[in-house]
């Protein structure tokens, strides 16, 4: 057992630091360390929401810091398509989860949904294709008894 526990990295994030977070008050490093530790430790997205839930006067800045915030960290809407059809690499369709669920960017969730209301029939689409591979290697299979 040793006392230093390596998840415990982001503890060194403090409660302040968290609250000038979520007022978009922090220097773009520091934006980008504080969503990294968030993204790897789900005891610091506790300690976000209780700070986010203790704060009367977020919801009154909140929106307009992320759209400001929005202009630094906002997926394209291309990606976000990409993101829909699970065709990201696995970092970034990462960061855009975190960015949807956690920071619950109003402008992407929107635009998501939009989106997904858009296409409904590319990820079906895909399945299809999918379906009709297996379907054609599995026919493959039998025939390669004819082989010699
Ligand atoms: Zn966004």
């Amino acid at each position: 057992m040793s006392r230093e526990d390596p998840t415990q990295g982001p503890a060194a994030i403090e409660e302040e630091t968290l609250r000038a977070y979520l007022a978009d008050r922090l220097p773009p490093e520091l934006m980008a360390r504080v969503e990294k530790a968030l993204r790897e430790s789900a005891s610091l997205r506790a300690r976000l929401e209780d700070v986010r839930n203790d704060r009367d006067d977020f919801h009154l800045h909140s929106l307009g810091a992320i759209w400001r915030r929005s202009r630094l960290t906002c997926p394209t809407r291309q990606q976000l398509g990409s993101y829909l059809l699970d065709a990201l690499d696995p970092d970034l369709g990462a960061y855009f989860q975190f960015h949807l669920e956690v920071v619950e960017c109003p402008f992407c969730q929107a635009n998501l949904a939009d989106l997904e209301a858009q296409s409904v029939t590319p990820s079906a689409a895909i399945a299809s294709v999918t379906r009709q591979q297996r379907i054609l290697r599995s026919s493959e299979h039998l025939l390669g008894d004819d082989n010699p």
